[in-house]
């Protein structure tokens, strides 16, 4: 297992205090990993500066051979790269073997792609005697930061399209999981030019904090709570800092009365506890027309009571455990907190399981009012909250009053108000008939708190580039 930070062209253990990187199915430790000291931040930025006139003016199409590279080698490492995030995170192996890693080199092979095919304004003359043309060129040194509920993948989505646009980056992994993330930096160091990518370790209010501030840093990504992007744009204030944010959600459904309901059921199974519903996007706030509601609630109930989870066979596991004990203790206390409410019934799950790891039982809150906690903040964990619904609630209404504006989703069979309901949303993402399904050439980002920024497809490229007008005088 790889311990150590990548600096320019040097491997480096970090010099500050230990964190203890623990595996979530068994509360065991796994290791101890120190974090970066100053003066080894100061030297991966100092190295990715170095390392930006050069990598700079790399033709889009070498950047697109290396990127290609960097996806063959995690291809040919999969088993290897899913068992680490899977022991890391306590994911099932399944879901990062098949889901995840293909989507991961899926991600460096589009963005090799897409930034060889970026498209503009032509050149002309907007002024008689001027031909005036768009640059698209690299915004600097990025300070990347990722958090911790899909290391591998949140790092795809920063490096490839920052790399791809010919910025260097000084990369941050989440201090809870960054195992993946050392072993991108041997394979990186492999490919990559010295200090085209930097890899540091350590927590958010110590490292995350000497990279928000740094002055060597041109730009900062990052995803995580709201909390923590207030912190970003505080600190970009100061040297007016171009920010990439992307800041969690609390992604409504809205299901209509004459939606499939058992395509609806089977939809939510599946996309409000994947990950242990550890993901932004997660269908966690369900309206119910009433004319469905107690169906709805029943099937799904039973539905989510027979998600697999805790046997010993990983491969038989559907959803793994949080990812700490204060990750599990936190959904617990909001569960624990609708309950009391007296209005809200468990219609399945609400309790700590028997045995090691920090898993929480699938759970479905029943009788959620728009006011509740449970409907208006992020659980994050495998929960969700069924409110009803009747024809005369303006139910985009409730939908869009929230401080979240990431993901959505509409179910019904009929196409003209799924039209309607998905122009009245104001979220990234609105799915019809499904939810959670992402893809490389798409958006995804929020409004709202949810921040703003797009990760994946062109509008990252937009992001990660500036246009610049270059004009020529003909005389
Ligand atoms: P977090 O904000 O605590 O941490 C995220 C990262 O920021 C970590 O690497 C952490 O070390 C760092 N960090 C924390 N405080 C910092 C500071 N003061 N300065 C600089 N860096 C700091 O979030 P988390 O608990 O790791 O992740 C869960 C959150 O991320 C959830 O809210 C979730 O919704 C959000 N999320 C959003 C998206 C999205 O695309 N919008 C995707 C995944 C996760």
């Amino acid at each position: 297992m790889e311990t150590s930070m990548l600096i320019g062209a040097s491997f480096a253990r970090g010099e500050e205090q230990e964190e203890k990187i623990l595996n979530p199915r068994t509360g065991e430790l796994i290791l101890d990993l120190p974090e970066a000291s100053q003066g080894q931040i100061d030297a991966a930025v100092a190295a990715a500066t170095r390392a930006f006139a050069g990598w700079s003016a790399t033709t889009p199409g070498e950047r697109a051979g290396y990127l290609l590279k960097i996806a063959d080698a995690i291809e040919a490492d999969t088993a290897a790269f899913a068992a680490l995030e899977a022991l890391n995170c306590g994911k099932p192996i399944n879901a990062v073997t098949q889901d995840e890693i293909p989507a991961i080199v899926d991600c460096y092979r589009y963005f090799a792609g897409a930034i060889r095919t970026l498209q503009g304004t032509i050149a002309g003359e907007y002024l008689p005697g001027f031909t005036s043309m768009i640059r698209r060129d690299p915004v600097g040194v990025i300070g990347s930061i990722a958090p911790w509920n899909y290391p591998l993948m949140m790092m795809a989505w920063k490096l490839a399209p920052a790399i791809a646009g010919g910025n260097t980056v000084v990369f941050k992994p989440s201090e809870q999981t960054p195992l993946t993330a050392l072993k991108m930096a041997r394979l990186l160091a492999d490919i990559l030019p010295e200090g085209v990518v930097n890899i540091v370790l350590g927590r958010g209010e110590t490292v995350g904090n000497a990279l928000i501030n740094h002055p060597g840093i041109n730009m900062i990504s990052i995803t995580g709570d709201i909390a923590t992007g207030k912190k970003v744009l505080q600190a970009a204030a100061k040297s007016v800092k171009r920010t990439h944010l992307e800041l969690g959600g609390k992604a409504p459904v809205i299901i209509y009365g004459d939606a499939d309901i058992e395509a609806a059921v089977s939809g939510i199974r599946a996309f409000g506890f994947y990950n242990a519903g550890q993901d932004c996007t997660a269908a966690s706030r369900i309206y119910a027309h009433k004319s469905v509601y107690d169906r709805f609630v029943a099937d799904l109930s039973s539905a989510v009571s027979s998600i697999a989870y805790a046997n010993d066979d990983d491969t038989s596991n559907e959803i793994g455990p949080l990812i700490s004990t204060r990750q599990r203790d936190r959904v617990a206390s909001f569960v624990q907190r609708a309950v009391e409410t007296g209005h809200m019934e468990l219609a399945t799950g609400g309790s700590l399981p028997d045995g090691p790891g920090f898993y929480y039982q699938p759970t479905v809150v029943a009788g959620a009012l728009q006011d509740d906690e449970i409907v208006r903040r992020e659980v994050f964990g495998p929960v969700v909250s069924v409110t009803p619904f009747g024809d005369d609630d303006d139910v985009v209404s409730w939908a869009n009053d929230s401080d979240y504006g990431l993901a959505s989703s509409v179910w019904t069979k009929d196409i003209s108000r799924a039209m309607k309901a998905t122009a009245g949303l104001r979220y990234g993402c609105t799915w019809v008939n499904t939810h959670f399904m992402l893809c490389n050439e798409m958006p995804h980002g929020g409004l709202k708190q949810s921040g703003y920024g797009k990760d994946m497809s062109q509008y990252a490229l937009e992001d990660y580039t500036v246009a610049r007008h270059v004009m020529i005088s003909h005389g």
